[in-house]
């Protein structure tokens, strides 16, 4: 495969990606792993190439050895090597083009692993990968949440595929000692939300010992790490199932002081606000508002509209842990967004800290793209 001037910078730069327009002499329509020349020549390196997607080529490396079984197993233990001292038994063992793997993610929940397979090329060496993640990780099983949308951009089929053995629909893991059921067959990403780990740490290590109000709670993670401080917690979702869930994760820890609402989390907010309510801590971790470029702007109004009211909530000296999965908002715009909320609100916020998602999601600072999560944490000075 021949690549345009343009297109060889960008691997310069670091940039895993090469795009349809930077490519020439494509060899026909079968995906997989090919050598990728200049226009002179020389070569440039090994790429999975994705025939019908925007994102033709991805680079694994710029070397010429044999992309097999034990190439893979080498870059999947080096990634999981680079996992040190994760207090959890669920957590993201390789993040794709944030560990130099483009389109592959492995999570470990305990014994088991949960990959996703996210480019044509990448599905087209199944086999060597899966026997990568044995030789690596040597996990009990091993499924393929292959069901991501993002496959539709590559032409791939959405399934979920035991590829080796079983895993069972809900493994229990713990986090620095709060234990829930994933869900990797059926659950959100690959059965949790590994990124935010770090986050719930953060979170529990400020959180008052008066009231909480975790909003958009999904299976109650955030709720059940502020549960083990604050005298009573209310987890809210708009879906029952998720709810349901967070009610046995609960059930598991001990944990009796959470009360579970299902509710749309804008008309709560309204509600806590007329009824005069307060609380010591609160968490809003609300599903990307933007799905695309074009839909940010009302997405900002959404994002501004929960942060004021939350704000408005918030007791004297309470924390405020807010977060955006948008990869259409980035950082500078989040911040802006939560700075216009808290002068509209007339809250004097204290910038405690900046948050992205847990270490085992790293970001390339090169490559925005590999960037989505970011959040802070605030403390009210009255
Ligand atoms: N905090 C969770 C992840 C939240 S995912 C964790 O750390 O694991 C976002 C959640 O928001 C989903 O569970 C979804 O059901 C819920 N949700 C989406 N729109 C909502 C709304 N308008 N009001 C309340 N919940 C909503």
């Amino acid at each position: 495969m021949i690549v345009s001037a343009k297109g060889a910078a960008r691997w310069q730069a670091g940039h895993p990606w090469i795009y349809r327009t930077d490519v020439y002499d494509e060899p026909g329509d079968a995906p997989g792993i090919v050598p990728v020349t200049e226009r002179r020549g020389r070569h440039l390196g090994q790429a999975l190439y994705s025939p019908k997607s925007e994102i033709r080529l991805r680079l694994l490396t710029r070397g010429r050895e044999p992309i097999d079984a034990a190439w893979w197993a080498g870059r999947i233990a080096a990634s999981a090597a680079r996992r040190g001292g994760i207090a959890a038994t669920a957590f993201r063992a390789v993040h794709a083009e944030g560990d130099g793997l483009p389109s592959l993610v492995v999570d470990r929940y305990g014994p088991y692993a949960v990959a996703q397979l996210l480019s044509a090329g990448l599905e087209r060496v199944r086999e060597d990968v899966l026997a990568g993640i044995t030789a690596a990780l040597a996990p009990e099983a091993i499924l393929l949440r292959n069901d991501s949308a993002v496959r539709r951009h590559e032409g791939l089929p959405l399934e979920v595929v035991a590829a080796r053995g079983t895993v069972p629909e809900t493994v229990v893991v713990e986090e620095a000692g709060v234990r829930y059921a994933a869900a990797p067959h059926s659950g959100q990403k690959t059965g949790a939300f590994l990124d935010q780990r770090e986050n719930r740490l953060l979170v529990a290590a400020h959180a008052g010992t008066g009231r909480a109000l975790d909003l958009f709670t999904y299976h109650g993670s955030f709720a059940l790490h502020l549960a083990r401080r604050a005298a009573a917690v209310v987890a809210v979702d708009s879906s029952g199932e998720a709810l349901a869930r967070g009610r046995e994760n609960a059930a598991l820890n001990d944990l009796a002081n959470i009360t579970w609402r299902e509710a749309n989390a804008f008309d709560l907010l309204r509600e806590l606000e007329r009824r005069e309510e307060t609380f010591d801590t609160i968490v809003l971790d609300p599903p990307a508002f933007a799905k695309s470029k074009q839909s940010v702007p009302r997405a900002l109004a959404g994002y501004k509209e929960i942060n004021l009211r939350a704000m408005r909530l918030l007791a004297a000296g309470g924390i405020l842990f807010t977060c955006s999965c948008s990869y259409h908002v980035n950082r500078a715009v989040f911040l802006d967004m939560v700075g216009g909320a808290a002068r509209d609100a007339g809250r004097r916020l204290q910038l405690v800290a900046v948050t992205g998602a847990a270490g085992d999601h790293p970001e390339l600072i090169n490559v925005p793209e590999t960037g989505y999560l970011k959040g802070c944490l605030l403390r009210a000075v009255d």
